[in-house]
């Protein structure tokens, strides 16, 4: 089935220099980029995105991380993107993530971890139109 997924490229990826070298390596795994923009978070913004993490003990930190500086939202559509995406970025934390993967390249720790990507059909349905309208998607 042919997925859309939200993408972001979080502080730190932005930060060190890192979006042309991810959006290409999207590229070259098969995604299609339908909609891409850079932005500066705001707390509350990035409170309500996190929000199904409002419990966990990392919360205020995760949320002080993705506000200390501008991100890139892209939406990837492809054959299975959301799992593939997930594949491509590799675990959560970059000690567990396998070769080849975003975080394993590129991330310093569980939380300055370089991605973020939808975790499932569910979530894509949240957080697509969390930042994007219809006609801003291709
Ligand atoms: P993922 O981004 O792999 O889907 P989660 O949804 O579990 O991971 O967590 C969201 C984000 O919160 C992570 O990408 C990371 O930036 C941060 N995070 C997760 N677990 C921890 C932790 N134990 N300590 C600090 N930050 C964490
Ligand atoms: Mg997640």
């Amino acid at each position: 089935m042919i997925e859309r997924t939200l993408s972001i490229i979080k502080p730190d990826g932005v930060k060190n220099g890192l979006t042309g070298k991810i959006i290409r390596l999207f590229e070259e795994n098969g995604f299609e980029i339908k909609a891409i923009k850079k932005v500066h978070l705001s707390r509350s913004e990035a409170e309500g995105f996190y929000y199904v993490h409002k419990e966990r003990p990392f919360f205020n930190s995760l949320v002080s991380f993705m506000t200390e500086g501008p991100i890139v939202l892209i939406v990837l559509s492809a054959e299975n993107a959301i799992l593939k995406n997930r594949e491509l970025m590799g675990a959560t934390n970059p000690k567990d993530a396998k070769e080849g993967t975003i975080r394993k390249m590129y991330a310093e720790s569980i939380e300055r971890n370089v991605v973020h990507g939808s975790d499932s059909l569910e979530s894509a349905k949240f957080e697509i139109p969390y930042f994007f309208n219809v006609f801003e998607i291709l």
